[in-house]
C-alpha cells in the first residue's frame, strides 16, 4: 500500500521549484493532487505537470489562483472540493522574495511579501479547516525558511513573513490538535530553484556552500521528502514543529 493512497493534497505554487517537486512526490506516493500557480507564463507548464502527475495513476489538476487574495482562495477551495471531494493535505508553499536592505525597502515590497508569503497561509488554512474538522483529520504543512529562524541582511520582509508562518503554525497546531488536524512547518535552507538562481552566480556560490555542513545546495526533492513525511501517517504524533531541511546550515 502507498503512503498517501486515497488522500487528496492541495499544493500552492506547484508550477515550479519546491512546489513542483512536492506535487510529484505526493503523487508518486498515491495522493490526488490539486495545485496552483499565479502567472500566465506558467499555464503551459502547469498543463504539462498535470500530465506528469497523472502518469502516477492519480487525479491531478492545476488552478490559476493568487494565494494572496482571500476571495480567490475561497473560490479555489470550493472548486477543489467539488472536483476531488475532500482535502486531506494542504501544503502552503507559494512564496516570493523582494530582497532589499531596509533602508531601500519600499512599502510596496514589504506589503507584497507579507501578502503572498504570510497572508496566503491564513487564506488557505482558513478555508480547509472546516472540511478537515468534519473529517476529523488533516495535515497542514507550511513552507517557512531558515531565514525565518536566523534572519538575513537584505531579507527583513522575507524573514518576518517566514517567522510569522512559524507562529501561525504553532497556534493552529494548538487550536486543532484535538480534532486530529496536524500543522507543521518546513524550514528549507538554500534550495536550487528560480528563487535562488542569483546565489549560484559568481563567487557568492562558493561562500554560501562553505557555510553548509553537507557541502551543497538543497534540491526540491530534499524538501519534498520532508513534506511527504509530514503529510503521511509516519508523522501522526508530530504537530506544531518546524523541520529544518538545510544541510545543517541552521545549527
Ligand atoms: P520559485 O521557484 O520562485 O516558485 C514559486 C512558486 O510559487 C511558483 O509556482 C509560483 O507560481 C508560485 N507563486 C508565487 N506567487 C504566487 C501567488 N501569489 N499565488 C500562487 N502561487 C504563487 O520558489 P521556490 O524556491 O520553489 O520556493 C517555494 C517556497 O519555498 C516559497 O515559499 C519560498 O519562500 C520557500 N523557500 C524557498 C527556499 C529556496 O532556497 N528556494 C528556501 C526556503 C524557503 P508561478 O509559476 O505562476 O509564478
Amino acid at each position: 500500500m502507498q503512503l498517501l493512497e486515497k488522500q487528496v493534497a492541495l499544493v500552492t505554487g506547484g508550477s515550479r521549484g519546491i512546489g513542483e517537486a512536492v506535487a510529484l512526490k505526493l503523487a508518486e506516493h498515491g495522493a490526488d493532487i490539486a495545485f496552483t500557480y499565479v502567472s500566465d507564463n506558467s499555464a503551459a507548464k502547469a498543463k504539462e505537470l498535470e500530465e506528469r502527475l497523472q502518469a502516477y495513476g492519480v487525479k491531478a489538476r492545476g488552478w490559476k489562483s493568487n494565494a494572496g487574495a482571500y476571495t480567490e482562495c475561497e473560490q479555489l477551495v470550493k472548486e477543489v472540493l467539488e472536483a476531488f471531494g475532500k482535502i486531506d493535505i494542504l501544503v502552503n508553499n507559494a512564496g516570493i522574495s523582494r530582497d532589499n536592505l531596509l533602508l531601500r525597502l519600499s512599502e510596496d515590497q514589504w506589503d507584497d511579501v507579507m501578502q503572498i508569503n504570510l497572508k496566503s497561509v491564513y487564506n488557505l488554512t482558513k478555508q480547509v479547516i472546516r472540511p478537515m474538522m468534519k473529517a476529523r483529520s488533516g495535515s497542514i504543512i507550511n513552507m517557512s525558511s531558515i531565514i525565518g529562524i536566523k534572519g538575513n541582511a537584505g531579507q527583513s520582509s522575507y524573514a518576518a513573513s517566514k517567522a510569522g508562518i512559524i507562529g501561525f503554525t504553532k497556534s493552529v497546531a494548538q487550536e486543532l490538535g484535538s480534532r486530529n488536524i496536524r500543522c507543521n512547518a518546513v524550514a528549507p535552507g538554500f534550495v536550487e530553484t528560480d528563487m535562488t538562481q542569483y546565489l549560484k552566480e559568481g563567487d557568492a556560490a562558493k561562500s554560501y556552500i562553505e557555510k553548509i555542513p553537507l557541502g551543497r545546495f538543497g534540491k526540491g526533492e530534499d524538501i519534498a521528502d520532508a513534506v511527504l513525511f509530514l503529510a503521511s501517517p509516519l508523522s501522526s504524533y508530530i504537530t506544531g514543529q518546524v523541520l529544518s531541511v538545510c544541510g545543517g546550515l541552521s545549527m
